[in-house]
């Protein structure tokens, strides 16, 4: 196959949503799984909606979660600009060669005009489109309604034919082109309309593989006329299906569903961001669900992208959060944690070598319980609190009549302990268990008032966990505090 170049086309309207990385993901897949060339393109033209800081978020996700891009923005490239408001030159170009051929023709009739028309059109029941009344204009008629002040659109001609798009995910779709009326080419203020920035842009581009959205498959119509009427190879497409909530309704907020900036913030992990868009309408069949980026680009093919809508789950999403938060290692968790734990107050912006080897010891004791990186504040509170927050039942479980005697034994045990690290950890509640057995105390009878001693409540981190981060001093002064309770 001849070199595989593709592209993701923002338009800096809004910020990056699941829908529109899934396309950056897939196209970034496919480019990485053929050895081909992957293209940023701003897609800028409409002035008024697009804005500089929804380009710098856009990039920074995409960035972020490790698109690299070969040619666009910042990394620039032999087919640039990558901006299609610095590429006017081109659709202009473009534009004036059909209409040199007469496949296009420029058109003067105002918004207000075409208003009027459009309303009188769905009042006749007929389905509204432009009605091509400047089709035909004479170099006469031109000029007359230029003196009146008109400014020109250019529009294509757009020919009467059955048009069908050779989908890679959808298969054959058919459109007749009698649906499409002559649609805008250059806006009045000289501006490309996006259908014909597209065009130009993907064949000066030289994109041999169109993968986007299905909100665009009608407009690929328009496209293929004029990739044809323009002389240009055809790219190859794939729409992918749209993704819907678990209720099958429209994704929106109410399915948790947010822009890619606000998933990062809430503690998401760019690899379990990466790991749940690919599998929103691909899988790989056999009920594989956790995968790097490395890993996709392995196994990834467009064969694989299913017809049917997607569907967005931010509970599966969490859960895959939590399992790639415990594939991280503790030096690379405690360094993604650290932003959280300062946010709570627990700690300052720069704490020392010797603290931070201290929180690899609480990130530890906390790693499995973590879903998103924020879950840090309250999983990991209790190692920051002088004093244990004692829950109700936790104070009940104080009463109980062989409370003396677990505090005894584990007072003895940790005097004689030195350094405590887990394993160690591990030795002395063994100890403590293996005595307190013999006056007939075993199981919860004897965690649970350490666990209450420790930590004021009744569940949380494994006690050898607790134990090893307090350290000695720690656990015998929390101790005495919970006699003074019994
Ligand atoms: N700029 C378009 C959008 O943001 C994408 C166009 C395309 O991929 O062809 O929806």
């Amino acid at each position: 196959m001849k070199d595989i170049r593709v592209r993701f086309a923002p338009s800096p309207t809004g910020h990056l949503h699941i829908g529109t990385s899934r396309t950056v993901l897939f196209n970034w897949l496919f480019a990485r799984s053929q050895n081909g060339v992957f293209i940023l393109r701003i897609e800028d033209t409409d002035r008024s909606r697009s804005t500089v800081e929804y380009e710098r978020s856009i990039i920074e996700d995409i960035s972020w979660l490790g698109l690299n891009w070969d040619e666009g923005p910042e990394v620039g490239g032999k087919y640039g600009p990558y901006y299609q408001s610095q590429r006017g030159e081109l659709y202009k170009k473009a534009a004036d060669e059909l209409l040199k051929k007469g496949l296009a023709y420029r058109c003067y009739c105002t918004e207000i005009e075409l208003e009027e028309r459009r309303e009188e059109a769905i009042k006749q029941g007929v389905m509204p489109k432009y009605d091509g009344q400047c089709r035909n204009l004479t170099s006469e008629d031109e000029k007359s309604l230029i003196s009146e002040g008109r400014k020109p659109t250019i529009r294509f001609r757009v020919p009467k034919r059955k048009i069908v798009v050779h989908d890679l995910v959808k298969g054959d779709v058919e459109f007749d082109s009698n649906i499409i009326g002559d649609f805008i080419l250059i806006r009045s203020d000289g501006m490309a309309s996006f259908n014909f920035a597209v065009v130009v842009d993907d064949a000066a581009m030289k994109i041999t593989h169109v993968i986007r959205g299905e909100d665009h498959l009608a407009n690929t119509a328009r496209h293929i006329l004029l990739f044809e009427a323009l002389g240009y190879p055809i790219p190859k497409f794939a729409h992918n299906s749209m993704t819907l909530g678990p209720d099958h309704a429209k994704l929106s907020k109410r399915h948790g569903a947010t822009s890619i900036g606000e998933y990062r913030r809430q503690g998401f992990l760019s690899s379990a961001l990466v790991n749940c868009l690919a599998l929103l309408g691909w899988s790989l069949g056999d009920g594989r669900e956790i995968f790097t980026l490395q890993e996709l680009v392995q196994v990834f093919s467009i064969d694989r992208i299913s017809k049917s809508p997607a569907i967005f789950d931010i509970e599966k999403f969490k859960w895959i959060n939590g399992q790639h938060i415990r594939k991280l290692s503790i030096k690379e968790l405690t360094y993604l944690v650290l932003p959280y734990l300062e946010e709570a107050g627990y700690i300052n912006a720069k704490p020392t070598a010797k603290k931070v080897a201290w929180i690899e010891k609480v990130v530890e004791a906390v790693q499995t319980n973590l879903v998103v990186l924020s879950d840090i504040k309250e999983s990991s509170k209790l190692f920051f609190e002088d004093k244990p927050e004692y829950s109700k039942d936790a104070l009940e479980v104080l009463k109980e009549e062989q409370v003396p005697k677990v505090f005894e034994v584990l007072k003895k045990v940790l005097a004689k302990a030195n350094e405590i690290d887990i394993e160690k950890a591990k030795i002395i509640l063994k100890e403590v268990a293996g005595e307190l057995k013999s006056h007939g105390i075993k199981g919860k009878g004897v965690y649970h008032p350490i666990r209450v001693a420790l930590t004021g409540a009744l569940s949380g981190p494994e006690l050898f966990y607790v134990i090893s981060v307090f350290g000695k001093e720690k656990c015998l002064e929390r101790i005495e505090e919970a006699i003074k309770l019994v």
